[in-house]
């Protein structure tokens, strides 16, 4: 799809949530300051209502959610887990069965490495927030297809909005494409920071494909050694 596609797809995912009163690009702390909030891309904030919604109201906003034909086969709306006052927010690509079933993030091997690699960082999972690109498991664990990621996109961004992340790392190929809108290879975006609507994103593998090549371990421990680094957190 186009950026121009996608856009479109965007605002009219949007307007269709504020016609109906369960979305807001703005939350209580950007209204009060009055600093701009995380937009759809593309999106005119003059055609989307302005609700104050937390996190807790964008949940359960989202657990009825059928804005895409994921919510046909699910079993959870898996939403996200941890802090959400998290200095670094983890994104995935999507639910698998372990995942649908509990409704919770990385709870299958991938979230078992996952454990391992923050455990390393001297992290735990309760110190950081895990979310995914779409929120409801894809049919036989395929990739997430355009139209899914779009219409989840919004619930990501008020996500990002309500945790204000100080860094977020992006997990494989498929979640690193959609969130950052690129055809680029993972293995030539990971290693550095890139700029994210002002927040520093880092990309790395995904502990799935870990699993499966051990020998890329180290490069994402070098990517995870960047995030320590730009928080300020003690290097291992
Ligand atoms: N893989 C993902 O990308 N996300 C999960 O939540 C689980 C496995």
């Amino acid at each position: 799809m186009t950026d121009e596609g996608a856009r479109e797809q965007a605002v009219g995912h949007l307007r269709r949530l504020a016609a109906e009163g369960v979305w807001a690009l703005r939350t209580p702390a950007s209204i009060a300051t009055g600093a701009p909030s995380v937009p759809a891309p593309g999106a005119d904030r003059e055609d989307v209502a302005t609700v104050a919604m937390t996190l807790d109201e964008v949940a359960a906003a989202s657990s009825g959610c059928e804005l895409c034909k994921l919510s046909e086969h699910r079993t959870n709306v898996v939403f996200g887990v941890g802090d959400p006052a998290a200095r670094i927010m983890f994104i995935g690509e999507g639910p698998g069965r372990d995942e649908d079933l509990q409704g919770e993030q990385f709870v299958g091997a991938a979230g078992q490495l996952l454990n391992k690699i923050l455990a390393a960082m001297g992290l735990a999972r309760e110190d950081v927030y895990i979310a995914n690109t779409v929120k409801c498991r894809p049919p036989n664990n395929r990739n997430p297809e355009p139209d899914e990621l779009m219409a989840c996109r919004p619930y990501l961004l008020q996500q990002v909005e309500l945790i204000k992340p100080e860094v977020i790392v992006v997990l494989g190929r498929v979640a690193m494409q959609a969130v950052l809108n690129t055809d680029a290879a993972l293995g030539r975006m990971r290693g550095r920071l890139h700029d994210w609507n002002g927040i520093p994103i880092v990309c790395t593998y995904h502990p799935a494909y870990l699993l499966r090549t051990p020998e890329d371990k180290g490069k994402t421990w070098d990517d995870m050694q960047l995030v320590m680094q730009h928080l300020g957190l003690a290097q291992r």
